[in-house]
């Protein structure tokens, strides 16, 4: 009988060793903040997630910490205006808000965002518990944002400039058209001697765009605080035209398998199907060279490069306009329908094709639908590209200057017949380039509003 208790002793022993074994080695449940960053706003979130086994959780807690006080924004089983959600089999994902209005007493200064997570082990006999914290700095007060440049006019599918003051220095700014951002500039990189809070930025009201789209200048800094600042401007509407082009087998049988050899991941079910590889290139592929196209403008130079009107290549004839909406007929049918986002300029038969203006080259090389491609870069977003040539005689990286030869013209790519194919981008979106030939409306849109910015009182 004392044998036996004996090796009963023993067995509850082991068991007792085995379950402290298992309740130490289980994985504590692993918490990432993926947000708030090192800056919290007057309108902050919180996003954690948490993976453990099955998702299942005792206890989830989501706390503030500021100031010797604990403001709880989240415990198990909910809150309100939480959101609670399952991401998959392990993982829970808890977000919302954690800015002014959900913690009234929120200060500016330091603060700490703590959460805890149990699992459950042993049916719920048994825990195990992590925690993780957050240091951050809360920041309630928005930059302040003001423009300073007077007389903006833009024509539909245009650009225009805006010079503006914005406090703290360091705040991103830039002008909100509709859904699109474009950056501004430190205004020194333009006006000499401005002081770092003066910015500046060139802007676009896209031909996709209605032309009542709000456009606002922004200010925002690290913590997501923004100030906004309306200014006065007026929009000039400017007629798209229609065209249609016929395709014939020949310009196909010319075009299509250059392009195809040029770009071999672009899907095309059968390339011997002239009209389908036709409408791959000139939907598909075109789609893609203006995205790479629009990617370019993150190499903008953060200074102005360029001086003067741009230039009009010599001895051209327009032969069609910004923005036409092209009509595509084959064999009688009408097969597709694309815009056309630049100017066709024609000459004669390989003419040297001149810079535009002053500036860096940022890619030169074979693109799709352009074919032998080169892209100029003229600083603060502002770049003019050249395509169809024949020969390029840059590379990427080259510094050049107003009327430099680039290349020669040709019909490379998406090409009918030898010409230059020319637009200018703001920040990688497409604009007339009739605005930048023009010497008055460089100096009046441009120019002065730079002298007026550099005048002493601004
Ligand atoms: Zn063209």
């Amino acid at each position: 009988m004392r044998k036996f208790l004996g090796f009963l002793f023993l067995l509850v022993f082991l068991a007792a060793i085995g379950l402290f074994v298992y309740t130490t080695r289980a994985a504590a449940p692993a918490i990432a903040i993926n947000q708030p960053g090192a800056y919290l706003g007057a309108a902050g979130t919180f996003d954690v997630t948490v993976t453990t086994p099955g998702g299942e959780l005792t206890r989830l807690d989501v706390a503030l910490e500021q100031n010797g006080q604990t403001h709880q924004l989240f415990t198990l089983p909910g809150r309100e205006g939480v959101t609670l959600k399952q991401e998959d089999e392990n993982t829970v994902r808890v977000t919302g808000p954690v800015g002014k209005r959900a913690v009234p007493a929120l200060a500016n200064g330091a603060a700490r965002l703590v959460v805890t997570a149990e699992r459950p082990l042993l049916e719920g006999y048994r825990s195990r518990r992590a925690d993780a914290a957050r240091d951050l700095t809360v920041r309630l007060t928005p930059p302040v944002v003001a423009v300073v440049s007077r007389h903006h006019f833009i024509n539909h599918g245009g650009s225009e400039v805006v010079v503006y003051r914005v406090t703290p220095a360091e705040a991103a700014s830039g002008v909100r058209v509709g859904d699109r951002e474009y950056p501004g500039f430190a205004a020194s990189g333009a006006v000499q001697g401005a002081d770092p809070s003066l910015k500046v930025a060139f802007f676009a009201l896209a031909w996709d765009q209605d032309r009542d789209t709000p456009i606002h200048v922004f200010a925002r800094d690290e913590a997501g605080n923004e100030a906004r600042s309306s200014f006065d401007y007026q929009v000039f509407p400017k007629p798209f035209r229609k065209s249609r082009i016929e395709l014939n087998t020949r310009f196909i049988e010319r075009v299509v398998p250059e392009i195809l050899a040029q770009t071999p991941d672009l899907p095309v079910d059968d390339p011997n199907n002239l009209e389908a590889a036709f409408l791959a290139v000139n939907g598909e592929l075109r789609r893609r060279n203006n995205a790479f196209v629009k990617n370019l403008a993150a190499k903008t130079s953060s200074s102005l490069l360029w001086s003067g009107p741009f230039k009009q290549l010599s001895n051209t004839q327009v032969e069609a306009n910004f923005a036409d909406q092209r009509t595509y007929f084959y064999e009688g049918r009408e097969i597709d329908q694309q815009v056309h986002l630049g100017f066709d300029l024609a000459s004669l038969a390989n003419a040297p094709v001149e810079a535009s203006n002053a500036g860096a080259v940022v890619f030169a090389g074979y693109l799709g639908i352009f074919g032998q491609c080169v892209v100029v870069d003229h600083g603060m977003g502002v770049q003019s590209l050249y395509a169809h040539l024949s020969s390029i005689d840059v590379k990427e990286g080259d510094k050049v200057a107003r009327g430099q030869t680039l290349g020669r013209t040709g019909m490379t790519g998406l090409a009918g017949g030898d010409h230059l194919h020319f637009t200018m981008l703001v920040n990688g979106e497409s604009v007339t380039p009739v605005d930048w030939w023009s010497a008055q409306w460089v100096e009046d849109r441009v120019l002065r509003k730079f002298r007026e910015a550099g005048a002493p009182g601004n």
